[in-house]
């Protein structure tokens, strides 16, 4: 019997939901695994391709298939179990397949080139180079500091090492080196496998710096639910409150996974916010490992994340940090998936490939069989009506851990109050008695810039995107007024008159974190103030340096954004002050509540972290609204209990299943009409899937953005399944619609965001 013929069904990358079938390549015998890259010609151009599985008949006419050109890979880069995960996501967020895998690449794997580390550039000064004097360059100043940076050390440095230190100084570099003072050589990075299981001496604080605590009887119980569950699927809530020790949870069972030789993956939602945690995983196991933490960031080059990517896969790095995007790494040996801050909207992906990579890395627990762990001090709705249903296993750690104490937190009616820059004055006496106290302050302000919108007091202008359904905001730069448009990053000088009337009374309105900066300066001109913002930490290393400043004490004010509610331990903040929530308690999204809530919480958790006791202050003009009155009596949980009937009554997620189809134009009839036109074809289809609800088309909230007019398609139903019964033929449909090619459209499986 000749031997049954073999197909390639590979995943092209493509804006198309489906594979591609090929013939092998000439010269293979077909039996390349899945999961190993495949050289493709691809319409006109040639496409790096992953095989996804052999298959035994094809739907392509015999005359139509083509061979495949090339294998590129030895070794599948991903093992059955991550390809089945890719093809869940495809499925589950109906994305195209061969952009699934290809987004699961590193981008130097995406072009096709070797899977293998490639050395990285070491600089050194040469024997001339180190003969110069630094007075000789005086008038290159960045030339001189980068020759000092050199000088400090004799091995060279890597790119990482002087990235820490300066920023743009690739250019410097290369004059440094044409005038013969530093040569560069690249080193392969040592590869060693260090996953070895090690019984040889306990783990306690073996050469680290931080003495590891002994755990309290709920932080135990909640190693040991886990521990003698590993090697098994199971999702388990750790709901502890801030600075009850979750940290120490997740590295205790770290321990354990690692003495049975296999890895951990840690995901967090933003690692520039986040450098405590970092180090802390770092000092913890640098005594047991070389390199015992890999950490996957968007600050990497295309080599860093290679070689990291191939740590992972090799089992090279035992404890694998990344972001959102991280759930997809391949390891060699996966032993548990923990997710810090799970109620952290950046986990969901907003744009393309729109992923949630805490369901993602739920489902990958389940396909790996390992332990999930997701943990949070408010942990989301969904997560926690998943605990209730038990199809997770609640963690529960009440109290904070060693000696801090729970922040009391109260309300500040700003009704009727005289109020300067956005601060009432109770809030202000509160900051200077702490302040003479010796302790720090933290004030919370989600609005960056100088004031939400700049207002003519003669005719009632106001700055207004001209793309946007949005109002811009002032900022200043280097002293001059600037407008800035949030949602589409439009920018331009600030009118020195009004465009209106000409009128020279421009105001700005409302209060911003630069605003809230210039009047604390005035209040308490000897205090130190460092502003943490998008604006502020920009630059490479600045975030580091202003929180350095706030942990020596030079600055005993701090200002900031969300970025501040995230994971960070200030010791001596003992009052927290929230200069406004009333946006969250009237938002249009059914969410707003959740994370008004989380925020709040979020927040106050930075206060009174360590012996000191804190205390929180929240400005609102609405201190009776029930929700915001039941999270300050009787805390996050009851809070959560009560929304959730909410959202039950209200026919609302976690009880119903959502999709939202988007779709965006210039001309502004046409996203309407592709949207009705989509309606019409979903239909019949929904007919036979059962109950799916088909609500609008409308308008977006905000309608215009960007220069394009936006409207949604929402699709609800109390069925997942069959919500994806009705996803899967209908997308298939709109692909090939013509009026889909008119508009941008896209769609959102369990959307976290419905503007
Ligand atoms: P979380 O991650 O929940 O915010 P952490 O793990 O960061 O909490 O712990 C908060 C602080 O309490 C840290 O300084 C940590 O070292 C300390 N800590 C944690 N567990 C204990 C314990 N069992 N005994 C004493 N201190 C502890
Ligand atoms: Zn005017
Ligand atoms: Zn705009």
């Amino acid at each position: 019997m000749p031997p049954a013929k073999i197909y390639w069904r590979l995943a092209v990358p493509s804006p198309l939901r489906r594979s591609f079938d090929y013939l092998p390549s000439a010269g293979s015998d077909g039996g390349s695994s899945p999961g190993c890259r495949v050289r493709v010609s691809f319409g006109r151009t040639t496409a790096v391709a992953v095989l996804l599985e052999h298959a035994e008949s094809t739907p392509v006419a015999s005359h139509r298939l083509k061979s495949a050109q090339e294998v590129l890979d030895k070794e599948p880069l991903f093992s059955p179990e991550l390809l089945a995960l890719l093809k869940w996501a495809s499925t589950y967020y109906q994305y195209p397949i061969g952009e699934v895998v290809n987004n699961a690449l590193p981008a130097i794997l995406r072009q096709g080139k070797p899977a293998e580390a490639k050395g990285e550039s070491c600089w050194r000064l040469t024997v001339e180079g180190r003969e110069v004097k630094p007075e000789s360059v005086t008038r290159a100043p960045k030339q001189a500091a980068l020759l000092q940076l050199l000088a400090t050390s004799e091995d060279g440095l890597l790119a990482r090492d002087i990235d820490a230190v300066q920023s743009n100084w690739r250019a410097v570099m290369r004059s440094l080196q044409k005038k013969g003072w530093v040569s560069v050589e690249t080193q392969v990075p040592k590869s060693k496998s260090v996953l070895k299981t090690d019984t040889s001496e306990s783990f306690e604080g073996v050469g680290s710096k931080i003495a590891t605590p002994v755990l309290n009887s709920d932080q135990q119980k909640a190693v040991e639910a886990v521990t003698v569950k590993l090697g098994v699927f199971g999702v388990y809530l750790l709901d502890g409150v801030t600075g009850s020790g979750k940290t120490e949870v997740y590295l205790t069972i770290i321990e354990e996974v690692l003495a049975r030789g296999e890895q951990a993956l840690i995901l967090v939602p933003e690692i520039g916010l986040t450098p405590q945690l970092v180090s802390r995983f770092k000092e913890r196991f640098q005594a047991r490992y070389e390199t015992p933490v890999v950490v996957l960031h968007s600050g990497l080059s295309d080599n860093e994340r290679l070689s990291a990517w191939l740590k992972a896969k090799e089992g090279e790095a035992p404890i694998v940090i990344g972001t959102r995007s991280a759930v997809f790494i391949p390891l060699a040996k996966p032993g548990v998936i923990i997710l810090d801050e799970e109620h952290d909207l950046s986990f969901k992906q907003q744009e393309g490939f729109r992923y949630s990579a805490r369901d993602v890395a739920v489902k990958r627990g389940q396909l790996e069989q390992l332990p999930v762990i997701l943990g949070s001090a408010t942990p989301s709705l969904e997560s926690l009506e998943n605990a209730r249903q038990k199809r997770y296993q609640l963690l529960v750690l009440p109290e904070r851990a060693g000696a801090a104490s729970h922040p009391e937190i109260a309300v500040i009616d700003v009704r009727k109050q005289p109020m300067a820059d956005g601060l009432s004055s109770a809030l202000v006496n509160a900051m200077s008695r702490h302040l003479k106290n010796g302790g720090q302050v933290l004030l919370f302000l989600n609005r960056r810039g100088f004031a939400p919108v700049l207002l003519c007091h003669d005719c009632g202008w106001v700055s207004k995107c001209k793309r946007c359904d949005a109002h811009m905001t002032l900022f200043f730069d280097r002293g001059s007024k600037r407008l800035r448009c949030h949602h589409c990053g439009s920018e331009r000088p600030a009118d020195p008159e009004c465009p209106d009337c000409s009128s020279t009374e421009l105001r700005p309105v409302g209060t911003g974190t630069e605003r809230l900066e210039e009047a604390l300066a005035l209040q308490f001109p000897d205090v130190g103030i460092a502003r943490i913002d998008r604006d502020t930490t920009r630059r490479k290393g600045a975030m580091q340096s202003l929180l350095d400043s706030v942990h020596d004490g030079s600055k005993r004010i701090l200002v900031g954004t969300q970025m501040l509610a995230k994971g960070h331990h200030f010791p001596d903040v003992t009052l927290v002050g929230i200069i406004d929530i009333d946006q969250g308690l009237f938002s249009a999204d059914f969410r707003a509540t959740e994370r008004m809530a989380q925020l709040i919480v979020q927040v106050a958790g930075r206060a009174g972290r360590a012996e000191k006791a804190g205390q929180v202050l929240i400005q609102t003009h609405y201190p009776d609204h029930p929700l915001l009155k039941v999270l300050l009596d009787e805390g996050y949980g009851s809070f959560a209990s009560k929304a959730l009937d909410e959202r039950r009554l209200a026919e609302l997620p976690p009880y119903q299943y959502m999709a939202l189809l988007r779709a965006e134009a210039v001309n502004g009839d046409l996203p309407l009409q592709f949207l009705r036109h989509a309606r019409e074809m979903a239909e019949p289809i929904s007919a036979g899937a059962g109950n799916v609800l088909l609500l609008g088309p409308i308008p977006a909230p905000m309608e215009k953005r960007a220069g394009r007019i936006r409207a949604q398609l929402l699709l609800q139903s109390s069925s997942r399944a069959e919500l994806h019964n009705l996803l899967t033929p209908w997308l298939q449909q709109l692909e090939s619609s013509k009026l889909g090619r008119k508009v941008r459209w896209s769609i959102d499986v369990d959307p976290q965001e419905m503007f």
